[in-house]
């Protein structure tokens, strides 16, 4: 199962894309996760992006293509993948497009999680992380038990630096602009399933797991 999950910033697409990756015991690739362990760990590539990922724009393609191509070369992926934030370009997309034909593998499904700007600045300005072990929460909608403290670790929880309202409109400002238009690319391919991520999480997360066991 190879699946590519696209959608605005904070439209619950990384929640959706652990679910899947659990039940389905694939990887769950995370381009911005990678990125931003790259940051904390101080890589050369940590050291490229960090401003970039701080003011919420786009690191380049042509980085984004090698991370991505390491990524997937990696044995953990033959029995399949969801990638979550990639590609988010035109140029992206035939980036992968490129990759999975070198590897001989084509893309099962995609799935897109769709949510108004609107929705997305209210989500993320109320989304908090764990920054030890990654876990999200949000403080309407998926609280931690005790408050603002991890329930995996114990550790505080904060709030990701480019989840500020500003930097979240600007970032669905950049998603609209250059992501939305490579659903066009997939639609075409009727590999694409939408859903809408204003409904209930679990309610999400049926539509999707009912999708997938269909294909
Ligand atoms: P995310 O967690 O997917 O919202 O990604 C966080 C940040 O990582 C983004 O705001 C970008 O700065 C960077 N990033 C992640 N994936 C990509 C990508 N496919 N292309 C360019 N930049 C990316």
């Amino acid at each position: 199962m190879n699946i590519v999950l696209m959608g605005p910033p904070g439209a619950g697409k990384g929640t959706q894309a652990k679910l899947i990756a659990q039940k389905w015991n694939i990887p769950h690739i995370s381009t911005g996760d990678m990125l931003r362990e790259a940051v904390k760990s101080g890589t050369e590539l940590g050291r490229r992006v960090e401003e970039i990922l701080d003011k919420g724009e786009l690191v380049t393609d042509e980085v984004m293509k090698d991370v991505v191509k390491n990524r997937l070369r990696k044995e953990d992926t033959s029995s399949g993948f969801i990638l979550d934030g990639y590609p988010r370009t035109r140029r992206q997309a035939s980036h992968l497009d490129g990759t999975l034909d070198k590897l001989e593998r084509s893309l099962t499904s995609v799935i897109l999680v769709n949510a108004s700007e609107q929705e997305v600045v209210d989500r993320i300005s109320n989304r908090r992380i764990c920054t030890d072990c990654g876990a999200v929460y949000n403080l309407i909608s998926l609280r931690p038990k005790k408050d603002m403290v991890c329930d995996n670790c114990g550790v505080r929880l904060i709030q990701r630096s480019d989840d500020e309202a500003e930097t979240v409109r600007m970032r669905y400002r950049l998603y609209m602009e250059k992501t939305a238009p490579i659903i066009e690319h997939y639609r075409r391919d009727s590999k694409l399933f939408i859903v809408d991520g204003s409904e209930p999480l679990k309610t999400v997360t049926t539509r999707i797991f009912d999708y997938l066991e269909k294909t």
